[in-house]
């Protein structure tokens, strides 16, 4: 039988995929430990009445992009509007409308490696070819580098992640308004990706204004507890969020989705103790990964990226493994040789990885 040639560009490419485990303590996927409050699994069953299974949903999201913008109203320390709100099923169907709209064909996208795959992974999908620069040795952003990047191949986005996974580190405002500015003078948009926004103490959303070429991306994956869910969000000028509803599947977010969404932003202050406990958990952690032989780079985010100094990473991740302890292994991607990233768990399951980290590190 005769089949189709995938795509030429395509062909050396693998799909995304993190390897699971049956294991008891899951720490590699940088979801949240804690399912969303009860109170959300019975509100949400009392909203399922106002659906009208045989119509259409809103098109436009719109009620969730109204309380979307009143939500990261307090982030962004200033009255957002519906219509710069961008809703898609998850941070990376979003951030592929962002590809799909202003990149594709003919065009770059940049990156600064080590940073999270999906950017350039969609961005290749999408027909763009990646230019990347690299973070230092400590992956911070090497701003020098960013500018030889950005002038030299005029990019048409440009994708910060802060903090970064898988690295943890958050950029600074100013940075972030240094590589704008050269974004912008290139008439290129620049996306932060702020999955991990919430665990870290300041956010580009300060920044996003009708006339900053700057998108900010937030998900309901990891601080939200929403993960199955599969929804996330763009915050910036309107302009640009009338350009990504040219792109998008006409009714792309279902009616129930639009709907759990809404519930959920109701759970706003249950959503920030639960960020607050993780982030007392990630200094605690952090405390007792200082007493063992490795090396860890300080994190804004609900995981740390770390190295152990005396053995290698994969033998590590094996014997995590094999005392019921999950964790990312990083150890074979580029930049991050003998590197493993632990996301923070409940308490238990944090005490769980320190304790089988001690007995063979220890
Ligand atoms: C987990 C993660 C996302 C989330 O993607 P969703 O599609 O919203 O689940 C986006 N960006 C980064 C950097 C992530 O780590």
């Amino acid at each position: 039988m005769s089949r189709p040639r995938v795509r030429d560009d395509l062909a050396p490419m693998e799909g995304y995929h993190s390897p699971q485990m049956d294991v008891d303590v899951r720490l590699n996927t940088n979801e949240s430990p804690e399912p969303p409050p009860a109170e959300f699994d019975i509100a949400l069953r009392d909203r399922l009445d106002s659906i009208n299974w045989h119509r259409y949903p809103d098109r436009t999201a719109l009620q969730l992009r109204e309380s979307i913008a009143e939500v990261e109203s307090g982030a962004a320390g200033r009255a957002l509007d519906a219509d710069q709100v961008f809703v898609a099923n998850g941070s990376n169907e979003a951030l592929q409308s962002v590809c799909l709209a202003y990149g594709g064909a003919g065009r770059s996208v940049a990156t600064f490696e080590p940073t999270y795959a999906l950017h350039s992974h969609i961005a290749k999908i999408a027909g763009a070819e990646v230019i990347s620069a690299s973070r230092d040795e400590n992956f911070n952003l090497d701003l020098g580098a960013a500018e030889e990047l950005i002038t030299s191949w005029k990019p048409s986005i440009t994708f910060l992640c802060s903090p970064n996974n898988p690295t943890g580190a958050v950029e600074t405002t100013q940075t972030i308004e240094t590589v704008l500015k050269l974004v912008e003078s290139v008439d290129g948009i620049l996306v932060v990706d702020e999955a991990y926004g919430q665990f870290a103490a300041h956010s580009a959303l300060e920044l996003v204004s009708e006339d900053r070429s700057l998108l900010v991306s937030r998900t309901f994956s990891k601080t939200w507890s929403a993960a199955a869910l599969r929804l996330g969000y763009l915050i910036g000028p309107s302009w640009a969020v009338s350009d990504l509803f040219r792109v998008v599947l006409p009714y792309h977010l279902d009616a129930f989705k639009q709907i759990a969404g809404r519930v959920a932003l109701d759970f706003h202050h249950e959503m920030e103790a639960r960020v607050a406990f993780l982030v007392e958990e990630r200094g605690r952690v952090a405390t007792a990964l200082d007493e063992l032989p490795l090396d860890q780079w300080p994190s804004g985010a609900n995981f740390i990226l770390f190295r152990p100094r005396a053995v290698p990473g994969d033998e590590l991740w094996n014997r995590l493994v094999e005392s019921g302890v999950l964790v990312r292994n990083c150890a074979s991607w580029p930049g991050l040789t003998d590197c493993l990233r632990v996301t923070l768990g409940t308490r238990a399951e944090n005490d769980r990885f320190l304790v089988a980290l001690q007995e063979v590190l220890g």
